[in-house]
């Protein structure tokens, strides 16, 4: 029997909800491409409530401990005190969620001597040292697909909070104004500006698909070319690096994983041959950007707008400056965990768990390491995988 520690971001400060705005949430059959959405045997959660906190639990626990197994479920996740670090030398499994990471460092990997799964219960394995992970042989897999089109959605609205200006105009009804002209000093229209997306994968091509109708200007970069026809389709311009991808457009869309390639990539030297007024929304990886060239950015004018949903560290820091930068339209780490996305990636965690206990083989798109080498997803996506220092030390 395993002893599985599950990570999760604590409820809502006025308790688990007794009830919610909707009944139901649609039910989603396929993603695109045909891959299909997770199949676990079963299900012991109602889809559409909340998952990702402590008491959802992912809907798993009832299931495991009548299987004989130990959960332990806990948010507290950081310092040598916390109950993480504390369950964590006996447990066999760890779950967590990037919205809530928790940090599985080389030390901590170290520590956790009985580790043989890592789960991410949504999608992007960068909080844990998947080198490390390599060298003791543990799995680590992820529940790819389960909520790309979420953080598409997320990245869209956001695309159009910044250009619309939202924010501003939204205070100004809630505070009882009506002053017009302050509400559109920086409003314009989305439809016809130059579109970058950089990292043209699931995300990044959801995006391109959701934006097309907007009679944006579309380009792209990314590691290899998309076939022809869908660029033929989306009127989509190649571009061979970031560097000459941004050096043309409005809006930037950031959908690359967080590699030692893309860290930092977002830095005063890359900002300051951007369009003066060009926007960027970042729902990929905080460290992705430079902290403070964003700020300085935005604050002399040369970017008119940032947003995005993630941060480095996560949580961040009550006085992090992206919370109080101007023209920002930031969200914490929300984008793939909205109640939809929940009830698909709690689905896949359980569809991994059973195959798991079962000795079956893990879906290959929800492979990230495995057997000592990234594998499936991960030899894809996270063949060169950063070192977490900085997180680590952010984190301890
Ligand atoms: P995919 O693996 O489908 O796509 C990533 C794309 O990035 C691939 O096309 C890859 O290229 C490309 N790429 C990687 N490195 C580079 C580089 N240096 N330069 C250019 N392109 C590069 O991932 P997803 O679309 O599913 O997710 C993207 C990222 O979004 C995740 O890694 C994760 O960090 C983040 N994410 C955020 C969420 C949130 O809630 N905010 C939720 C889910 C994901 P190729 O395949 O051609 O090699």
């Amino acid at each position: 029997m395993a002893k599985i520690l599950i990570v999760l971001y604590p409820d809502p400060v006025t308790g688990y909800p007794p009830v919610y705005a909707r009944e139901t949430i649609p039910e989603i059959t396929e993603y695109p491409g045909g891959v299909t959405v997770p199949s676990p045997k079963a299900i012991d959660f109602v889809p559409g409530q909340l998952l990702g906190s402590v008491s959802g639990g992912l809907g798993l626990k009832n299931w495991l401990e009548s299987e004989g197994h130990t959960v332990v479920i806990t948010s507290d996740k950081e310092g040598a005190d916390s109950v993480f670090e504390k369950e964590l030398p006996d447990a066999d499994i760890v779950i967590s969620q990037p919205f809530w990471p928790a940090y599985l460092t080389a030390e901590r990997i170290e520590k956790a001597k009985n580790l043989q799964l890592v789960v991410t219960a949504g999608i992007g394995s960068d909080h844990t040292d998947l080198n490390a992970a390599n060298e003791r042989g543990i799995t680590v897999a992820e529940v790819t697909y389960s909520n790309s089109i979420s953080v598409a959605e997320h990245t869209v609205m956001q695309v159009l909070v910044l250009v619309r200006d939202f924010v501003k105009q939204h205070q100004i009804a809630a505070e009882g104004g009506w002053n017009i002209a302050d509400a559109v000093e920086r409003s314009y229209d989305l439809e016809g500006m130059r579109v970058g997306v950089f990292a043209a994968g699931r995300i990044g091509r959801a995006v391109i698909e959701r934006l097309a109708p907007f009679g944006v200007r579309l380009s792209y970069t990314d590691r290899f070319r998309l076939p022809q026809e869908y660029e033929e389709k989306y009127n989509l311009t190649f571009h061979e690096s970031i560097e000459d991808l941004v050096k043309e457009i409005d809006v930037l869309t950031v959908h690359a994983p967080l590699t030692e390639e893309t860290r930092g990539l977002l830095n005063d030297e890359l900002l300051a041959t951007m369009p003066r007024g060009a926007y960027i929304v970042n729902p990929a990886r905080g460290a992705i950007a430079d902290r403070d060239a964003i700020v300085r950015a935005l604050e002399s004018g040369q970017l008119a707008g940032y947003a995005g949903d993630v941060w480095d560290p996560q949580p961040a820091p009550a006085d992090h400056p992206w919370r109080t930068m101007p023209h920002n339209a930031m969200t914490t780490h929300t984008s793939g965990t909205s109640l939809s996305g929940q009830a698909r990636y709690a689905a896949g965690t359980r569809e991994v768990l059973e195959d798991w206990f079962a000795g079956s083989p893990l879906r290959p798109e929800y492979l990230i390491v495995e057997g000592g080498s990234y594998r499936g997803t991960g030899a894809h996506s996270y063949a060169q995988q950063p070192t977490h220092s900085d997180e680590q030390q952010n984190n301890q």
